[in-house]
């Protein structure tokens, strides 16, 4: 029998905070979170830089791979100011920590930091992590990398405040879909509650990160959704529902890709598909593919076969080809699953 996982074990978060408290307060301090963030990996990284701050670290940068772009939403995070473009990270840290990354490709060019840094604590939790870093604080049933990114600033003896809990809520509220998702347990409410009890204003952050968009994005939203296909039959008679965006819409109505990462959410709620695809374009034939189940396919198998990853009931890859070829491959990868 084995017995349920209680997170990481207790010579892990150990190691990290012995890796932290080694260090002089002038050490380069490295933190990475995945390509094209999103609130958790943006929120976890900046809520832990302000925390190493607080601590009296002075030399604490944070960045990640690809374009330097932070989407609009979390672009007035506290701690924003930590970032750097990618080129600008330290060469040679005496620390990295890594949040939110499934996968070292999804760190693009700075994997090869993380690899070659002396110490590198990775907090994630994707149940796809594939197993890098030298002290690892991965928990695939924690709710969002913010829970172990909180626990870990507790252990360091540093106390929340506004600043730090806006970040690690932001974080929270996004990949919990504002506190809806399976994984939405006791205690991420009572974290909530923790982080809510610094003065942050619920209402005020959640119409920022969820209900504020361009009204371009808003009409693409309604292009993209126009064209959305539903295939009652597929996935075994489940049901499949999938839609695509390419650069042209993007460029058509002057918005900038992440106003395409929420749009899965829509799609997703037709009730007659368990499973939800959606397209987007990245560059020339490549695609950048959103999976999601409402339970009855595990969609991070799927994706991992196609060398992406995520979690049971909300995955990704990358696809190759024109949208055709994508929806192609996920209905066959979804009949070999089923059969
Ligand atoms: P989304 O569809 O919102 O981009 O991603 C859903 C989940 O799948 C997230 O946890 C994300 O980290 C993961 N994911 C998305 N795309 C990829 C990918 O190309 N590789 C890996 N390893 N994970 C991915
Ligand atoms: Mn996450």
């Amino acid at each position: 029998m084995t017995l349920p996982s209680t997170g990481p074990a207790a010579e892990q978060w150990e190691a990290a905070v012995a890796a932290v408290r080694a260090l002089g307060g002038d050490a380069g301090i490295q933190l990475i979170c995945h390509v094209s963030p999103d609130g958790d990996a943006l929120g976890s990284m900046l809520g832990f830089g302000l925390a190493l701050r607080r601590l009296g670290f002075t030399r604490v940068r944070a960045t990640f791979p690809g374009e330097f772009r932070v989407p609009t939403p979390y672009a007035e995070l506290p701690g924003v100011d930590l970032l750097v473009p990618e080129a600008e990270a330290f060469t040679d840290p005496a620390l990295v920590l890594v949040f939110d990354v499934a996968a070292e490709s999804r760190m693009g060019g700075l994997a090869g930091l993380v690899a070659a840094a002396p110490v590198s604590v990775v907090l994630d939790h994707h149940a796809s992590n594939t197993g890098f870093g030298t002290i690892r604080l991965v928990d695939p049933r924690a709710a969002a990398t913010s829970v172990l990114a909180e626990q870990l600033v507790t252990r360091l003896g540093v106390p929340l405040d506004a600043e730090i809990a806006e970040c690690f809520y932001v974080a929270l509220a996004t990949d919990t879909g504002s506190f809806k998702f399976e994984a939405t347990t006791v205690a991420v409410h009572e974290l909530a509650a923790r982080l809510i009890a610094t003065g942050l204003r619920p209402g005020d952050i959640s119409r920022r990160i969820f209900d504020t968009r361009p009204f371009g994005a808003m009409k693409l939203t309604g292009e993209v959704l126009g064209r959305a296909v539903l295939e009652p039959s597929a996935a075994g008679g489940r049901g499949l529902v999938w839609t695509y965006a390419t650069l042209a819409d993007l460029e058509r109505h002057d918005q900038p890709p992440y106003v395409l990462d929420t749009l899965i959410d829509p799609v997703r709620s037709a009730a007659e598909a368990d499973v939800a695809l959606l397209v987007k374009q990245v560059a020339e034939r490549e695609w950048a593919v959103s999976l999601r189940s409402k339970g009855a396919v595990d969609v991070s198998r799927l994706a991992m076969s196609q060398g992406g990853g995520g979690h049971r009931l909300a995955a990704g890859f990358t696809g190759y080809g024109e949208p055709g070829d994508v929806v192609d491959t996920v209905r066959r990868l979804l009949d070999d699953y089923l059969s």
